[in-house]
């Protein structure tokens, strides 16, 4: 590969020209799909050397071909994607695909973290994850410290003031509610407490900063640039984008970092699988384009629909009302994203009513596909939680989250202001 070539062009260009190597599959324009589970050793020789490289005995050169061994481990389809994506992603220098966004943040987080340490995370976070803080690495000794997210100020002071701090996990924006977290303030934050006597830390190393970009990345947020050291991804979302796949990816520009991810992900076993990498492979060109329509849709959609009277109020960060939420925005995000709330006046019944009453979106969970998903987070995504966490959160029981596709815009717009003037419950007549 033109390596040397390739770290000059942009990423558009550089997505559909790195990673694969043509005359490395019989001249195929496209990668085949290597789905072999071993791979047979051009001698003793390079097969001791591939074990000595994996086991950590010894380095790669940076010229050097090595063998590959068996596929929990590494395999074709891996390396051509891991490559192939790693453009898209300012900073980073590595990447590691896995075989769900679950198994990318969790490989992430257990490389690092050990029992005694502690975890401090924003919150909301993905349901999954705040389960895996919680229910597993809580148990075996691993503290979770929830920080609310976008309250920059608290965030500092726990950074600052939590003993054996191992890792700053973040994402943002939250979901449903759109609240934006700072990246690089947390980051900046972090790098001053290295050399800080008396931080609390037992550990010389700093915290590592992980980032869950899956709702603005790879398009329009780019966490690495601002200073964190592992953005991670659902590749479920955006980067699959036909709602067709489940996987995850976790990138960073710490070569020592991926290797501790990989040696986790060999031994867990949950790398993606060959037939998904060469999906996924087929998706990453067209990211941007998506994303771009995606968001076009979701701001012309949530600018419209704003003022609407059965409309309590629309989260989107074009129309954020809160100053420092849009400092954040503006400062940290390329485009708004494609992700709308809107908490209806007349709660649950309106917004059960706006979700049987559309047409061309459909009611589903996840996000980021060519089509336009709603769901109500506080009867799904949300019913573990609280009655008070959700009413903190903003999470009413009118709340709807729209997940804009790239279908024309007017005709969603449409079809969301009909479902809208069909909710059957009085505004008036129920509180928000
Ligand atoms: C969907 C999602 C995940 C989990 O990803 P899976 O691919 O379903 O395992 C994690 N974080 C965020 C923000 C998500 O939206």
């Amino acid at each position: 590969m033109p390596e040397n070539k390739s770290t000059q062009l942009r990423p558009e260009t550089d997505v559909l020209t790195r990673g694969f190597d043509p005359s490395l599959s019989v001249g195929s324009a496209r990668p085949a799909v290597f789905r072999s589970s071993t791979y047979v050793f051009s001698s003793p020789e390079a097969a001791e050397r591939a074990f000595d490289i994996m086991g950590g005995r010894a380095q790669r050169t940076a010229e050097e071909n090595v063998d590959l061994v068996y596929s929990r481990f590494n395999h074709p389809n891996a390396q051509i994607l891991e490559d192939q994506i790693i453009p898209l992603e300012p900073g980073a220098s590595a990447a590691a695909v896995f075989n769900s966004g679950m198994a990318a943040i969790m490989t992430a987080l257990l490389a690092v973290l050990k029992p005694g340490d502690a975890i401090l995370y924003t919150v909301p976070i993905y349901g999954g994850t705040q389960t895996f803080i919680q229910g597993f690495l809580q148990p075996f000794g691993i503290q979770g410290i929830p920080v609310p997210a976008g309250r920059s100020e608290a965030i500092d002071q726990a950074i600052r003031g939590s003993r054996n701090l191992r890792v700053v996990l973040i994402e943002t924006p939250a979901n449903p509610t759109i609240v934006m977290t700072d990246i690089r303030r947390a980051c900046e934050t972090v790098a001053r407490l290295s050399g800080t006597p008396g931080n609390g830390s037992s550990s010389p190393e700093r915290p590592v900063v992980m980032i869950d970009n899956t709702f603005l990345g790879p398009a329009f947020q780019h966490p690495l640039a601002l200073g964190a050291d592992v953005s991670l991804y659902s590749a479920t979302k955006y980067l699959g984008g036909y709602s067709d796949i489940i996987g995850g990816v976790a990138l960073t520009r710490d070569l020592g970092l991926i290797g501790k991810i990989r040696s986790k992900r060999s031994l867990f076993g949950n790398i993606l699988q060959p037939d998904e990498c060469w999906i996924l492979n087929t998706r990453l060109p067209a990211v941007t384009l998506r994303m771009n329509r995606q968001s076009k849709n979701a701001q012309r959609i949530a600018e419209k629909l704003s003022g609407h009277p059965n409309i309590r109020k629309i989260y989107y960060p074009t129309l954020f009302e809160d100053p420092d939420q849009a400092r954040i925005f503006h400062g940290q995000c390329d485009f708004p994203g494609g992700l709308v709330s809107i908490d209806l006046k007349g709660g649950k019944q309106a917004a059960f009513d706006f979700l049987r009453n559309v047409r061309l979106a459909r009611n589903a969970v996840s996000l980021g596909g060519v089509e336009t998903l709603a769901c109500h987070p506080r009867s799904t995504t949300h019913s573990a939680w609280t009655a008070q966490d959700l009413d903190e959160a903003g999470i009413t029981e009118g709340l709807v989250r729209i997940s804009c596709g790239i279908e024309d815009w007017r005709d969603l717009r449409a079809d969301f202001e009909q479902a809208l003037d069909s909710i059957s419950v009085s505004p008036a007549s129920t509180p928000a």
